[in-house]
């Protein structure tokens, strides 16, 4: 009988094209996502004389240079901008590669954008010139960012060096209280093992609480695999996996499905499968989440307050948090629902899908938001279906600016940034210092609780406005 394997080893081994001696694989890589930084890639291929090898296993949608204020090129202000994002529109025009431009609706951010059109399926390997490729795990498929180089690589072969990462199970066992989403999750799943905690492994999401949530919240937690420090995250396929993905327009369909289905079937860890490492944490211990300092790890309970350095269990450490305090203008002791905040953005590769703007339109609904907040979609389709859904009334009716899709305030290459100083509670990914642009204070949280903030004007523990308490 052969040996019990996880998701991960099912899926390396059957993309394997050769082993070398000194521990490098070449992996076949069946899908290639591109946005507006591809340009580069293209340039280098075109240097050396090479094509493009598979143009029909990529993927190309500009997210995170093109304006949210308007879908022309006329609306990118920079011009340095505008070139890479018509720069997009030339090269897969040369190329043959499949491009959902600025002016087409399923344009958006490539990580929202191709799970909604099922091209990331279980089973596949998926890279993309990104670090939040790990996004793509949540439906079963083995996917991580790749650099510049490693982009040309791809585009002349196909394939990919890489060394076979060790494996980690984390379990989420049991129910999420009321209020607690999947953002929550992976903000206290850093908290726990830290921001270098995956460093070398591929991590599997396990456990019920991963098995309840839906595909979006699957999405939201295998994102931020990288800020673990993990190569990816990936959540085996399920009956949920498969109800999302059937009748997608690039999912497989009639008997292909059907042969598609029962491969999927095929990939989940088997039973008695090694982990390098195992994780179990509590469902029902954890709250609303958000950071307090410059790292992702440095999250907290709602109802915690400003950790102090002098707790730290180490010297280096004491000083990376007196560092973080200093640039965040925070206190130790504070109270964290006593912050007071200057913007909030929703929006991001994080939370950006429909069910993440169904939960913050349910906490602003009949509210009037007391500071600057934008809502800014993940991809035209999740606009549409949002609009379809009145989300958009809700918005705008407390106050919320309701923008076009792409990365936005994420990272703010596109201009989307905060003020010096201004504190933001931001769905993204990433607080690192300048992230938002010079000297913004980032604070990540869900969509709930960027919401709440939207409308107290401080951080506030979502579940007192969604439950009267
Ligand atoms: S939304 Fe942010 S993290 Fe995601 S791809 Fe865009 S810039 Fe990167």
């Amino acid at each position: 009988m052969s040996e019990p394997r996880t998701l991960f080893d099912k899926i390396w081994q059957s993309h394997v094209v050769v082993d070398r001696d000194d521990g490098y694989t070449l992996l076949y890589v069946d899908r290639h996502l591109m946005h507006d930084g591809s340009a580069a890639g293209f340039a280098r291929l075109r240097a050396k004389g090479l094509k493009l090898r598979r143009p029909d296993l990529a993927l190309a949608t500009p997210d995170h240079y093109n304006s949210t204020a308007g879908r022309t090129l006329a609306d990118i202000p920079d011009p340095q901008h505008r070139h890479l994002v018509e720069q997009m529109r030339e090269n897969t025009q040369q190329t043959g590669v499949r491009l959902f431009f600025i002016d087409d609706e399923r344009q958006g951010i490539a990580h929202v954008v191709s799970p909604e059109q099922g091209l990331t399926q279980p089973g596949v390997t998926l890279v993309c010139g990104d670090s939040h490729t790990a996004t793509h795990g949540a439906v079963g498929a083995l996917a991580f960012g790749i650099g510049s180089s490693e982009v040309t690589h791809v585009m002349a072969t196909q394939c990919l060096w890489q060394r076979k990462p060790k494996t980690m199970r984390v379990k989420v066992e049991g129910t999420l209280g009321a209020g607690v989403t999947a953002k929550d999750v992976i903000l206290a799943i850093i908290a726990r093992i830290g921001a270098a905690g995956g460093v070398g492994h591929v991590i599997e999401y396990a456990g019920s609480a991963i098995r309840g949530l839906s595909i979006e919240g699957r999405l939201t937690v295998c994102n931020m695999s990288i800020e673990a420090g993990a190569r990816a995250g990936m959540v085996a396929p399920d009956d949920t996996t498969y109800a999302y993905l059937h009748g997608r327009p690039l999912a497989p369909q009639g008997a292909a499905w059907d042969r598609a289905l029962a491969y999927w079937r095929s990939l989940p860890t088997d039973a008695g499968a090694q982990f390098d490492r195992e994780v179990t944490l509590d469902a029902a211990a954890i709250v609303p989440m958000l950071t307090w300092g410059t790292s992702p790890e440095d999250a907290v309970a709602i109802t915690d307050r400003v950790p102090d350095p002098s707790s730290a269990p180490d010297a280096a450490k004491r000083d990376a948090m007196k560092g973080s305090l200093e640039y965040m203008g925070l206190v130790p002791g504070t109270p964290m629902d006593s912050i007071a905040v200057d913007r909030v953005f929703i929006g991001s590769c994080t939370n950006s899908r429909i069910e993440d703007l169904r939960a913050a339109a349910t906490v602003v609904r009949g509210r009037k938001a007391v500071i600057p907040s934008w809502v800014v979609a993940g991809s035209g389709l999740v606009k549409r279906q949002a609009e379809a859904e009145g989300l958009d009334k809700v918005f705008l009716e407390a106050g919320l600016q309701w923008r076009e899709p792409g990365c936005s305030m994420c990272v703010g290459m596109n201009g989307d940034t905060g003020l010096p100083g201004q504190r933001i509670a931001s769905t993204s990914n990433r607080n690192f210092v300048g992230r938002q642009g010079r000297g913004v204070r980032t604070h990540l949280v869900s969509p709930a609780m960027a919401a709440a903030a939207a409308v107290t004007g401080r951080f506030t523990d979502v579940r007192r406005l969604t439950s009267g308490g």
